[in-house]
């Protein structure tokens, strides 16, 4: 084979190799968007959790205040039916006002203790989320060291190959890499086989002079149709 081709084919060798290695780079680089954020989403349940458990607390704490409104109310209502210095008429008011506030006291008192247990069952929500988070903070961690060792090794292979890729290039004569760098934007494969008199990259028919030319390896030759480096194998 033409020693030109010989070497534009390792060039377009340690490309390829190198294009997988970048789409290998950019997984692991989405693997450590994701174990990031599912770390976030850790630590914003335990935030939810946490201001679930404020925000009841707060009702709760609001809760106490109305039911101890009502008991003073009730207790001045009945402190003024005890002395007994109003009317017949007023007493029967009173009592109904006394009879209204027990009732709405004990309703409140009742949510009251409702509430209590939904701060338990807010603590223990919490309390699970703390531990969830510390368990998956260190399994995204491991995880997270692993991508970065697997990342580092693929940038040091992704190196390997650009070093190789400069020795072949060297090797190269200038106006030949400048045509296959020219195809490279446009195909990843610049070189390729005739297979059965057609080019492998376009697919298309070549001249029996272009396969001619190309077996003799005298020259580089190129497809008629999409201008891809041609070679018989
Ligand atoms: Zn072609």
């Amino acid at each position: 084979m033409n020693e030109e081709i010989q070497l534009l084919l390792e060039l377009q060798g340690t490309d390829r190799e190198r294009s997988e290695l970048e789409s290998q780079a950019k997984r692991l680089q989405a693997r450590a968007a994701r174990l990031e954020r599912d770390l976030e989403e850790e630590r914003a349940a335990v935030q939810a959790a946490r201001q679930r458990l404020a925000e009841l607390e707060r009702a709760s704490r609001l809760k106490n205040l109305e039911v101890d409104e009502l008991d003073v109310h009730t207790r001045q209502y009945q402190k003024r039916l005890d002395e007994g210095i109003i009317s017949f008429k007023e007493m029967e008011a009173l009592r109904a006002k006394i009879a209204t506030e027990r009732d709405r006291m004990s309703a409140q008192e009742d949510e009251a203790l409702a509430m209590m247990d939904a701060i338990d069952a807010a603590r223990v929500d919490l309390s699970l989320a703390g531990e969830r988070l510390v368990e998956q903070t260190a399994r995204l961690m491991k995880e997270a060291e692993q991508v970065d060792r697997e990342a580092e090794q693929v940038r040091q292979a992704i190196a390997a190959r650009l070093a190789e890729r400069a020795h072949i290039a060297a090797r190269t004569r200038p106006h030949l890499l400048a045509r296959y760098e020219n195809l490279r934007t446009e195909f990843p494969d610049p070189v390729v086989l005739i297979t059965n008199g057609s080019c492998s990259g376009c697919k298309l028919r070549v001249s029996g002079n272009t396969v001619e030319r190309a077996r003799n390896a005298s020259d580089v030759i190129t497809c008629e149709n999409c201008s891809r480096i041609l070679h018989v194998g």
